[in-house]
């Protein structure tokens, strides 16, 4: 890890050109890598040598990105994922089996919810979900003999829910387990998990950190510091030998990169849910620009929340940004420089209001997206929330009438008048 500052590391990161070389990171747009030897290839296959071989397992475009993320982070380990959802997937079945559990704040991302309470359930592996405002009694009757894992969200999409990290991380290590963390909305420019005790940190590049609504992506960073050995029982995975490696046990041979290594050299190998390097090296130019657009981005949220919250048809607004807030004191002890550029509200004619508000406005786009450089709105009662029923949007902290309002980074003014002109029309 470097000791710039995190606007350096945007720019500086992950890739560092020797003499002679190209000083923009390359594409490797290749599948394969030659090896003089079949004796080196085949230690490479052992990982008993670290090395390119196939892309499904790495690439070193891919590589240098992922890098930069950890740098961002602060972290030891990284690796890029094919989207979010991969990420969140592979984050949780690194030490998962068929038989486990493990605990999430019930205020996450509508995929998320439908990935761990259907999908990986038909694979074994049980959710129990938490009021993210629960006491630390609760959150400690969550869990059982066979958790594995707490999981919850910086900023919730699209509750806005802070997660109190300080509560989760205790729980979880009181329990010997891990705490992952989905930094999406927050950013490592605002907020870094790992500061506050989380020891793996998941992300959707697709969202700020591409920032331009090119590339679908994710990425999981490991702090290197959970102690796999220290619960040994709990995680045969890491601690036991694996079969398909001749036996090497990773917290053996790979001290604090032993998650990441398994979860590349296992999970990706077998799953291969990977980044194109196409997709990396336009995930990387987004990331050079990343604290400037989230600064913008938090800047234009402020003035459209307050220009929402006092406008005569808007009955409620959203944002840890704002003092009043229900999230407020959270936001400003874990991320004091700023939240997201994610704002929700409702109107006072309520859910039909909502839509034809959404159907007026001319600049800002309806678009299932988020946290990219354009303002866009969504309905995630109609749209990404429309799997759950009332019970659980409620649990997920998502009312029938609430608008997710993604502000851009487009001039504050020409923001403020389309949503002035569509509320004119309601
Ligand atoms: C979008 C999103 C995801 C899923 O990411 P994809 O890249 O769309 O697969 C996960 N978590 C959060 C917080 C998100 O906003």
């Amino acid at each position: 890890m470097s000791n710039y500052k995190i606007e350096t590391k945007c720019i500086q990161s992950g890739y560092e050109p020797g003499n002679g070389e190209p000083r923009v990171l390359p594409i490797y747009q290749s599948t394969t890598f030659k090896y003089n030897s079949s004796e080196q290839m085949g230690r490479l296959f052992d990982l008993e040598e670290n090395g390119y071989f196939y892309t499904r397992l790495q690439n070193p475009t891919n590589d240098a990105v992922a890098a930069k993320i950890c740098d961002l982070e602060g972290g030891y380990a990284a690796m890029l994922t094919s989207s979010g959802q991969a990420a969140s997937f592979y984050a949780v079945m690194n030490i998962c089996e068929a038989g486990d559990h493990i605990v999430c704040a019930s205020a996450v991302y509508g995929g998320t919810y439908n990935l761990y309470a259907h999908t990986i359930r038909k694979m074994g592996v049980e959710a129990t979900f938490v009021d993210p405002d629960c006491t630390e009694e609760e959150l400690d009757a969550a869990f059982q003999e066979n958790t594995k894992a707490v999981f919850g969200e910086s900023i919730a999409n699209p509750a806005l829910v802070v997660l109190d990290f300080e509560k989760f991380a205790h729980a979880a290590h009181a329990h010997g387990v891990p705490f992952i963390v989905d930094n999406t909305f927050a950013t490592p420019i605002n907020c870094r998990p790992f500061e506050w005790g989380a020891d793996i940190v998941t992300h959707s590049t697709t969202k700020y950190m591409d920032g331009h609504a090119s590339c679908v992506g994710g990425a999981i960073v490991d702090s290197g510091n959970f102690d796999w050995e220290a619960y040994a029982g709990k995680f045969p995975g890491l601690t036991t030998p694996d079969e398909t490696y001749h036996g090497i046990v990773y917290t053996e041979r790979f001290g604090k990169g032993a998650y990441i290594t398994k979860a590349t050299a296992q999970l990706m190998r077998d799953l291969g849910s990977i980044q194109s390097p196409q997709n990396a090296f336009l995930l990387n130019v987004g990331l050079e620009t990343l604290h400037l657009r989230v600064e913008r981005h938090c800047e234009n949220a402020k003035k459209a929340a307050e220009y929402l919250q006092n406008h005569e048809k808007v009955a409620w607004v959203n944002t840890p940004a704002l003092p009043g807030d229900k999230y407020y004191d959270l936001a400003q002890k874990y991320m004091p420089n700023g939240t997201c550029g994610v704002i929700t509200f409702g109107l006072k004619g309520g859910r039909d209001a909502a839509v034809r508000m959404m159907d007026a406005l001319q600049m800002i786009a309806i678009v299932t997206h988020v946290a990219d450089a354009r303002s866009c709105v969504l309905h995630p009662a109609s749209h990404t929330h429309r799997q759950m029923n009332d019970q659980e949007l409620k649990e997920a902290g998502v009312q029938p009438d609430l608008i997710r309002f993604s502000v851009g980074i487009e001039n504050a003014e020409d923001i403020i008048a389309d949503l002035q002109q569509a509320l004119d029309q309601v």
